[in-house]
């Protein structure tokens, strides 16, 4: 059987096709995996978005520049998601910050505050072990 998805997400429409297909398992599992697919790219370009929303930080007493914008990989709840954030300077001292990211990471971490929710309710439950991480976010956060 073949899905296909159209999905409008602000200006752009993005498009996914995918071919179901073997055993009754592996047929659920490649449907989950479309839903997760979707999910993923909708929650990229919310993240971006907020990003792009945050108000360029004070140094000094002045506005600090903007220095061009850098990407950053973070995982979410339904995978990685590759987000731009801008990269602010200030002119008297040079320090630079990257503003948006106490808004998407939880803490210095590169995972989104809801997967670590997730991962902190699942730790209260059953013993902490990278099978319970795998289950929740995928096997590079486990191996971490
Ligand atoms: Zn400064």
């Amino acid at each position: 059987m073949v899905v296909q998805i159209t999905v409008q997400i602000g200006d752009q429409e993005v498009q996914w096709q995918k071919t179901l297909e073997g055993t009754p398992a592996e047929r659920e599992e490649a449907g989950h995996g479309v839903g997760r697919e979707v999910a993923r790219v909708i929650n990229e370009a919310a993240l971006t978005e907020a990003a792009g929303e945050v108000r360029r930080p004070c140094c000094w007493g002045r506005r600090m520049e903007n220095r061009g914008c850098r990407a950053i990989t973070l995982r979410g709840l339904n995978g990685p998601m590759r987000i731009k954030r801008t990269r602010d300077r200030c002119r008297n001292c040079g320090r630079e910050c990257l503003p948006a990211d106490s808004l998407l990471e939880c803490g210095r971490h590169r995972i989104t505050r809801p997967l670590a929710k997730r991962v902190c309710q699942l730790a209260t439950v059953e013993s902490f072990d990278s099978g319970s991480v795998f289950c929740l976010a995928g096997p590079s956060v486990a191996q971490q």
